[in-house]
């Protein structure tokens, strides 16, 4: 590809609306453009890219036992009504309505449709198991597009749906999903670790999520150094450790006057914070929700909204907290009647701790569980931190944050149950099918492979999903003899397989040399009357600050073995 033909300009100044880097660089390269917020073309460059991605999912797709096919973007809303995901995505769908007054959604996943799809081809366990996928836009409204391809509200996804006939099978088509995942992720050059996810109330099973760790992302990780035990801050344990409290003492009131927060009350009665006892108030589908916490630890939403089985939980208001007859700053759990009590377990894991009094600047000393206080539900509603012990293996945790590029979900029957997807089992016996999806963000998977990959000039492209592998740069007037030697070597460098841009445009050292470690092609080799003068070429790896010289002759097949060297090594 000639640089001067091609559907793309550079530019020098970063666009005002962009916050990531994968963004920035993005924009600036010319790889993609901004339709409407979260709406974006690819260019020929991206495009290139996103091909070559999704032909390494596709490979791996099928070696898995996938097979493709392609479902509509266009699709009814009683079928989400069927399964009653309309209201979980929400504000979250784009709704249309037809000429007949037909109401439509954009899809933003297409487990309805597929499912439904298995559900008239499916008749016995002797038709499963089946592994059917697609690579597709999926449309969402997101409350907040963010980072161009990062999120979208139009974007890429491949996502592969599993129907097995039992939870062996199941497992199987799981494991097989996992590790396709790692070969497709390792074989672009871009490594992702694989983290336990939360899966939410319902459907409960298991869950990864595939994570770029990068400093832009999103998502928090909770990494053990010793067990590599590795999970979504979201679901992710911790060991809470032991609060020696000695023995039960008398339940006594003492006046904190000033003290609100679970740092005044530690100073103020000079008790460390695990010794003290948070109180933080949620309404959980419109019914005000007491959470209990050891003072040092804070509240899992998402583990909370898992133990109380609700679909919307927010904080509470201080007014919603008083019209339950609660003082916030000095609530109580002790004689607190009419309100859902859930604790975390960390309540239990010492005596004699200082809790709210319930009354304006007044706290209670020597609460203990269960004597002073009831709980309607005990659990795990912490949120794990760094620095915490490893409830696997005791090791430390530490803390990451990174970019999801993908995530497998073990989603069980309840799907195939409410769209009517059964078979008829060994016996004769009529059975939901057993599911499981698996979605891996293309697009964000080229924006997260620009997070991880980049410097202050430009993205470096890992090999594999580079748009070329070669960047070639001559320098020269207009009538050089450079010209003519470069328009060989393009031949040359194409003719033996590799991908090529050519930068063919008359322009300054500085501006070409800008352009290439902008764009990040993986080697530049240029050639100047300088170089001409030895019958060589400088070949310059984007990654690599030295560069050498090759001769020019048969330097299509050494540009071809040194790609080829470096696909094949960890390094790309
Ligand atoms: P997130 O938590 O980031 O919103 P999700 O849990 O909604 O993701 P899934 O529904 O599991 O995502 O979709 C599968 C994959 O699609 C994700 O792992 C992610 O890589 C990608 N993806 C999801 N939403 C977007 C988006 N708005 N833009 C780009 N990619 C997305
Ligand atoms: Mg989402």
């Amino acid at each position: 590809m000639r640089v001067s033909k091609m559907l793309t300009r550079t530019l020098k100044e970063t666009p005002a609306e962009a916050e990531t880097i994968s963004h920035k660089l993005l924009l600036r390269a010319g790889m993609i453009s901004q339709l409407v917020a979260g709406v974006y073309t690819y260019l020929p460059l991206a495009w290139r890219v996103l091909r070559k991605i999704e032909d390494i999912v596709r490979a791996e797709m099928d070696a898995a036992g996938g097979q493709e096919l392609s479902m509509p973007v266009l699709q009814p809303l009683d079928l989400w009504q069927k399964s009653g995901r309309d209201v979980a995505f929400g504000k979250g769908l784009f709704n249309l309505t037809d000429r007949r007054e037909r109401k439509l959604v954009l899809g933003p996943t297409h487990e309805e449709v597929i499912t439904q799809l298995v559900s008239q081809n499916v008749r016995s366990y002797r038709d499963l198991p089946l592994m059917p996928y697609q690579m597709q836009t999926k449309f969402r409204d997101e409350p907040r597009a963010r980072g161009g391809l990062l999120r979208g509200r139009e974007f890429l996804m491949k996502d592969l749906y599993s129907f097995d006939a039992d939870e062996a099978g199941l497992a199987r088509s799981y494991d097989a999903m996992l590790q396709a995942y790692h070969h497709i992720y390792s074989r672009c050059g871009l490594p992702a670790l694989a983290v336990e996810a939360d899966s939410g109330a319902i459907g409960g099973k298991a869950s990864h999520e595939f994570m770029v760790i990068a400093e832009s992302g999103e998502d928090e990780i909770i990494r053990c150094n010793g067990c590599g035990y590795a999970a979504n801050v979201e679901k992710a344990e911790a060991v809470k450790g032991e609060v020696s409290g000695g023995a039960p003492l008398l339940l006594e009131e003492v006046a904190t006057p000033g003290a609100a927060t679970i740092e005044e009350v530690s100073a103020f009665l000079k008790v460390p914070p695990q010794r003290t006892l948070k109180a933080v108030f949620y309404m959980a589908d419109g019914q005000l929700v007491f959470a209990v916490i050891r003072g040092d630890l804070d509240v899992n939403e998402v583990k909370l909204k898992n133990n109380l089985r609700c679909t919307d939980l927010r904080m509470a208001s201080e007014a919603e907290v008083n019209a339950a007859g609660i003082v916030a700053g000095a609530a109580s759990p002790v004689k607190l009647s009419g309100v859902r009590v859930v604790a975390d377990d960390s309540i239990t894991s010492g005596t004699n701790f200082i809790a709210g009094g319930n009354r304006p600047e007044t706290h209670l000393r020597n609460v203990n569980y269960p004597r002073d206080f009831s709980a309607d539900i005990i659990a795990d509603i912490a949120r794990a931190r760094a620095g915490q012990g490893c409830a696997r293996c005791g090791g430390s945790l530490s803390a990451m944050r990174g970019i999801e590029v993908g995530h497998v979900f073990k989603l069980g029957t309840f799907l195939s149950e409410k769209l009517g997807a059964f078979f008829v089992d060994e016996k004769g016996e009529s059975r939901p099918i057993i599911m499981g999806c698996y979605g891996i963000g293309l697009g964000r998977m080229l924006a997260a492979a620009i997070e991880q990959n980049h410097d202050d000039k430009g993205i470096i492209w890992p090999l594999p999903i580079a748009p070329y592998q070669v960047y070639l740069c001559p320098l020269y007037r207009e009538g050089s003899a450079v010209a003519e030697v470069a328009e060989k070597i393009y031949n040359e460098l194409t003719s033996a397989g590799v991908e090529v841009l050519f930068d063919d445009r008359v322009e300054s050292p500085g501006v070409k040399f800008n352009d290439a470690d902008l764009l990040g092609i993986p080697l530049r080799v240029t050639i100047s009357p300088r170089t001409l003068d030895k019958n060589s070429a400088e070949m310059k790896w984007r990654r690599d600050k030295e560069s050498s010289l090759a001769p020019l002759e048969g330097i299509a097949g050494r540009g071809k073995g040194l790609i080829n060297e470096r696909m094949a090594g960890a390094q790309v």
